[in-house]
């Protein structure tokens, strides 16, 4: 099924994401994380993608069981940077050989030393979306940042290109996470003044690693709330205290966005089941 049809329907859904293993070894731990996720039955599942090798060649693998085995909607993640053009045609050509319908448009982070020379690579995820949207008939999504992308001169310039990257053919969009619902409500209006229509996924980040995420957040610019900040300060050495605060935390942020009309909802599960579970419990009556 095409997410944008999933997102049409106007109600609220809740997804979740896995990414794969970084060593082969871990194949099979991935595999079963994804498929205890996938028995939520989410409205689609993530799965991301190593920008320039890494990660990137279980994405295909990954999809393909959701689809396959577990009927559960994909979402295939595609990066472009460090990758030579003839790379991400073959990786499209993998996803529409599994029948992948769906496909979220990635630039990737540059990492310095593995630039592709010779204009052999597509410099922004603007051009990924022109091309995946002359190659079939998949259904588009692409990233969005309500605190603005980390390269950005500043946020007003990030939603011109992301127009552009709009305008290129996508159909739908999930943010970075954010810790503050103020922020994306904020996000949502400029979107729409800038003439963005098309259908906004959020994406909340269950925190339950309080380490792992102040270095996202440095990374990426995310501001944490104080009241975020004193949940971290008060539980973050205690492993099972912090976890259950953490789903609390996103919890409360989902049914927030919910009850303000935000009827998409996508979970970076972090290959973590009984996160994912908790969140679908505590949600369940409202998904319906
Ligand atoms: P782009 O849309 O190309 O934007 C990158 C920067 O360039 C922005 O600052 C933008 O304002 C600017 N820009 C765009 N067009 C132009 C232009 N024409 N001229 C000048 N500047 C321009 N990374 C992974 O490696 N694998 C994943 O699976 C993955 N999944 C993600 C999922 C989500 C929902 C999000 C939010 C991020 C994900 N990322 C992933 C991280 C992402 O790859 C990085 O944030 C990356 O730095 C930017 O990717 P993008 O597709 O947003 O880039």
């Amino acid at each position: 099924m095409k997410i944008k049809d999933i997102l049409n329907k106007k109600q609220p859904t809740l997804s979740f994401e896995v990414f794969p293993p970084k060593k082969d070894s871990d194949y099979m731990k991935v595999e079963e994380a994804t498929i205890k996720i996938a028995k939520l039955k989410p409205a689609f599942m993530s799965v991301t993608y190593g920008a320039g090798g890494g990660t990137s060649k279980h994405t295909v693998d990954i999809a393909a069981k959701l689809y396959n085995s577990c009927g559960v909607t994909p979402l295939a993640h595609l990066t472009c940077a460090s990758s030579t053009k003839e790379e991400v045609a073959n990786q499209l050509g993998k996803l529409k050989e599994q029948g992948i319908e769906n496909i979220l448009a990635l630039r990737g982070d540059r990492v310095a030393g593995r630039e592709i020379a010779g204009g052999e690579e597509y410099q922004y995820a603007s051009e990924l979306v022109q091309v995946i949207r002359s190659y079939g008939d998949f259904c588009i999504g692409a990233a969005c940042y309500p605190e603005g992308h980390v390269e950005a001169a500043n946020r007003k310039e990030d939603i011109v290109y992301l127009k552009e990257k709009v305008d290129a053919g996508c159909d739908f969009l999930t943010t970075q996470m954010f810790f503050d619902n103020n922020i994306l409500y904020n996000y949502l209006y400029q979107l729409r003044e800038a003439g963005i229509t098309v259908p906004v996924i959020a994406g909340i980040m269950p925190v339950t690693n309080p380490g792992q995420i102040k270095r996202i957040c440095e990374l990426s610019g995310t501001v944490l709330p104080q009241r975020f900040k004193a949940i971290v300060e008060k539980f973050g050495d205690n492993k099972e205290a912090m976890e259950q605060a953490g789903i609390a935390y996103a919890t409360d942020q989902i049914i927030d966005l919910y009850a303000n009309g935000v009827n998409a909802v996508h979970v970076y599960s972090m290959n973590k089941p009984e996160v994912a579970s908790s969140i679908y419990h505590n949600i369940s009556k409202i998904i319906g």
